[in-house]
């Protein structure tokens, strides 16, 4: 059952991400996102319905194009994998502990918060990755999708978690102002505050200290290998998103960790 469950949920999340990658490449080029079929980067051929399947569709083709033979980037790929592993983990972790703990109503509305953020988070980190941009319009919509998400699960207490996102933006605001905007900027403040919104007190931290954790290991891997110098801009929206659908899920284990191990000897 957990892996059917799983399975299920892997496929719609791969599925969504496939959406979402195109919607993002649409919007960066100015296209009309509901007008025309998919098309190849390079040759422009329209992409018939087997080339359309996510992962396996890549897998079939050998990750080129069917026609011009030229390469299909792989982040599309990637983007769907990470979506789908995210809905699969969503979706098991809900049903092992939400759906036999909350009431009805305010457990499906849980499901739907866990899935439409890692959609969200997903999404805007792909664009962040692609095109060095966190777009305001991803955040806009997320965070009024949110307000009305939290609304209905916390009502009035939803006020703290808005407090939560204004210190995220309070604190990575200060950073921007202290280094002059280098390296990050007014996308990340806004970023930063819907991560504060979504998590809510304490874990907006645990969520903000997870992005920079995992923004400098890979930071400095990237210096290492030589794929990067300490000059190249390394956009920073992905990994803040990481530290925002993992706390999601596994914020009180992470935070319940951290303090047994360095806090609380
Ligand atoms: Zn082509």
């Amino acid at each position: 059952m957990p892996i059917l469950l799983g399975l299920f949920f892997f496929i719609s999340g791969a599925s969504i991400a496939s959406f979402l990658c195109n919607l993002s490449t649409r919007l960066s080029k100015n296209e009309q996102v509901s007008r025309g079929r998919s098309h190849c980067d390079h040759c422009g051929k329209n992409l018939s319905w087997y080339e359309l399947i996510p992962i396996i569709s890549y897998l079939f083709l050998r990750g080129r194009c069917h026609s011009c033979r030229k390469k299909i980037d792989v982040s599309y790929t990637l983007t769907e994998c990470i979506l789908g592993i995210l809905f699969a983990l969503s979706g098991l972790v809900w049903h092992q502990s939400i759906y036999a703990t909350l009431p009805e109503p305010q457990a499906w509305l849980m499901l739907a918060f866990w899935l439409v953020n890692a959609s969200l988070f997903t999404l805007i980190s792909y664009h962040d990755y692609r095109h060095f941009l966190i777009l305001d319009r991803f955040v806009a919509a997320g965070t009024i999708l949110n307000l009305v998400l939290l609304a209905l699960l916390y009502q009035i207490q939803m006020l703290t978690y808005i407090a939560a996102g204004g210190l995220n933006a309070l604190f990575i605001g200060l950073i921007v102002l202290a280094t002059k905007g280098k390296g990050m900027g007014e996308g990340d403040i806004k970023l930063a505050f819907l991560i504060g919104l979504v998590t809510g007190f304490p874990h907006n931290f645990t969520a903000l200290f997870l992005g920079f954790v995992s923004g400098a290991c890979i930071g400095v891997i990237l210096i290492i290998s030589k794929k990067k110098t300490s000059k190249d801009i390394i956009p920073f929206g992905p990994f803040l998103s990481f530290g925002a659908v993992t706390t999601l899920l596994f914020g009180e284990q992470i935070l319940a960790w951290y303090l047994r191990s360095f806090i609380i000897f």
